[in-house]
């Protein structure tokens, strides 16, 4: 785990979903390949073909943005798929019950940072998705102060505006959170920029020793 510029007084965490709260990458890659296999039927041409077309748009991407990566949602919209139609395929296509089970060193630690932070989650998945993986990993909803899925700011992370509206819901300044997740471009970047400060996780074996 890496941390960058925490603040000396923490008040929230905001937490990112996939690969955060849960290490599963054959799921994760799952979720993308469901996404990229519905992109290919939409445009009538083969997934191996809509893959590379993908892979090149990032690595372009990268190469104009100093580096960076940009969320699945901001590459489909490159492709022609709006957020809302985004949205309807995730929660049409993604399924988290069948690849995450319970994680009751999640729930521990959860509920133990609960009790002194407000804590929030922020994910690119829509909130269906975000219950249906919490309910997955046997989760209770009630321990986020708020949560925030891609269909409330209609804009993905690493824009702005989804972390602006989870400190507005949380009634926290900036300079009191700490956003945590697994990547450093969607989910530490961004916050960094606010003012907030960031944890880099490897997964959500990171989580369970997370200790301001
Ligand atoms: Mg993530």
């Amino acid at each position: 785990m890496q941390t960058y510029s925490l603040p000396s007084k923490v008040s929230a965490l905001l937490f990112d979903m996939d690969g955060t709260l849960y290490t599963n990458p054959v799921y994760a890659r799952n979720q993308t390949d469901l996404l990229v296999a519905k992109l290919a039927s939409l445009h009538g041409q083969s997934f191996e073909r809509t893959q590379a077309e993908i892979a090149d748009f990032r690595a372009e991407f990268a190469l104009t943005h100093a580096g960076k990566g940009t969320s699945l949602a901001n590459v489909f919209l490159a492709f022609g798929v709006s957020i809302e139609e985004s949205i309807r395929w995730r929660e049409e296509l993604l399924e988290p019950s069948g690849s995450l089970r319970p994680d009751p060193l999640l729930k521990q630690s959860l509920t133990h940072l609960s009790s002194t932070y407000k804590l929030a989650l922020l994910t690119n998945n829509p909130m269906v998705v975000a219950r249906k993986t919490l309910t997955a990993l046997g989760i209770d909803l009630s321990v986020f102060s708020a949560v925030l899925g891609l269909d409330v700011c209609k804009v993905s992370k690493p824009h702005p505006a989804p972390f602006l509206k989870i400190v507005e819901l949380l009634s926290v300044p900036c300079c009191e959170c700490v956003s945590v997740g697994d990547r450093f471009d969607i989910d530490i970047a961004v916050p960094l920029s606010l003012g907030m400060g960031g944890v880099l996780v490897k997964g959500v074996e990171d989580v369970y020793s997370l200790e301001f």
